[in-house]
């Protein structure tokens, strides 16, 4: 079966891993702070806040941004659930904007559209998550004016794009919002196999996260309410969690990340081939913005199911029979039964549920071969035909 993504594991990762394993600190340790340095000098950023995961890294940003119960976050309903989730674990409401129907990124005219209502009605949000997504960056710039205009935060949920590229800049150098966070998991660009961070140039954030990242418990006197008693104290100032990366982790991200152009460049090359191979067929793929190089995450197509004798679904199970597993990224958040119980209404974003009905991932990873991508073009025209 070839899978629609995959890590590469190489012998310098596993020495990198190995050695850790072999040195005195297994977590809290001096890999993670290498690792946070690295990933800030690659993207521009002036801090990186290391977690166990992205959606660790989301519910920090949020509590460091001050989001709380009576609060609002928007997001674009073409995510992973965990991109609203962290505003509901501040007890937070969540509502979504509708996408853009040629990148499949939150339309920033749909939500001046949508902020205009807002203010008439003192339903403001405070933050918008803004999803890159299969790794191209949202249109940021709009985003970043909207922000100043109706006053919320940004935070970036750049869960597909660590290695893209903004307007000249990294994704991750927060020059358009707040806080920008990447994921690890080994389906990602690069892994640290779970694993996530949060990049921002604001210090107070970033010891903010940091605190909540480790159980609101802080060393530092500048943190502190009460005079120190001694070289052994500690003070717990607010409510945290244990959210940290170990040190074995960050070995293996700061490995991964020596690759990350070149993982990056492939990707490209293979979405490149995708399209000249897919060309006559009934298919649409995801507009590349000029100001954005994507990190391709994923290569995603939206079928023309319209009037077609065949279905999403008749494709999916051909495909996956056919030895080609494909996905599907990603139902509209608002329709998950949670969501639904939770008040979210059906049918909320119309081009979110146009693109959803036709949607189809392939396979795309730095080692799929040119052989196996032909055998998915292969298998997609049986399944249309
Ligand atoms: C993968 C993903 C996440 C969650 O990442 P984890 O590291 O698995 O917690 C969040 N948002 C998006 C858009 C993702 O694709």
């Amino acid at each position: 079966m070839i899978p629609y993504g995959r890590q590469e594991i190489t012998q310098e990762d596993i020495d990198a891993v190995v050695t850790v394993l072999r040195s005195d600190f297994l977590t809290q340790g001096p890999k993670v702070p290498e690792f946070e340095r690295a990933l800030a000098r690659y993207c521009g950023a002036a801090h990186g806040v290391a977690a166990n995961s992205a959606t660790s890294a989301l519910h920090m940003a949020c509590m460091a941004l001050g989001l709380g119960p009576g609060d609002r976050l928007w997001t674009s309903p073409i995510t992973f659930v965990a991109s609203a989730n962290c505003g509901l674990y501040c007890g937070a409401t969540v509502d979504f904007v509708d996408i853009d129907p040629d990148t499949w990124n939150l339309d920033p005219v749909v939500l001046a559209a949508k902020l205009e209502a807002a203010k008439e009605a003192g339903t403001l949000p405070k933050i918008l998550v803004a999803v890159h997504f299969a790794g191209q960056s949202c249109d940021m710039r709009a985003i970043h004016a909207l922000s100043i205009e109706y006053g919320f935060r940004v935070v970036e949920d750049a869960s597909h794009a660590v290695g893209g590229r903004y307007l000249g800049g990294a994704v991750g150098n927060c020059r358009y919002s707040d806080i920008t966070v990447f994921s690890f998991h080994p389906v990602k660009i690069v892994t640290t196999v779970e694993g996530g961070i949060a990049m921002t140039n604001d210090g107070k954030l970033a010891a903010s996260m940091a605190l909540f990242r480790s159980h609101g418990v802080t060393r530092d006197p500048a943190q502190m309410e009460r005079a120190s008693e001694g070289a052994w104290y500690y003070e717990q100032v607010a409510l945290g969690y244990n959210y940290r990366l170990t040190d074995v982790q960050a070995a293996l991200g700061l490995s991964q990340l020596s690759r990350i152009d070149h993982y990056v460049a492939r990707r490209h090359y293979l979405a490149d081939r995708y399209a000249s191979l897919l060309q006559g067929l009934p298919v649409r793929i995801q507009k590349e913005h000029p100001d954005a190089f994507s990190a391709f995450h994923l290569f995603v197509i939206r079928l023309r199911v319209e009037g077609a004798a065949w279905s999403r679904r008749s494709v999916f199970e051909t495909m996956r029979e056919m030895g080609v597993a494909v996905n599907v990224h990603y139902i509209p958040v608002y329709d998950q039964p949670f969501f639904r119980a939770n008040g979210s209404a059906r049918n909320a974003c119309p081009i979110a549920e146009d693109y959803y009905a036709g949607a189809l991932t392939l396979p795309l990873y730095p080692a799929l071969t040119e052989s196996e991508q032909d055998q998915v073009v292969e298998a997609l025209k049986a399944a249309v035909s």
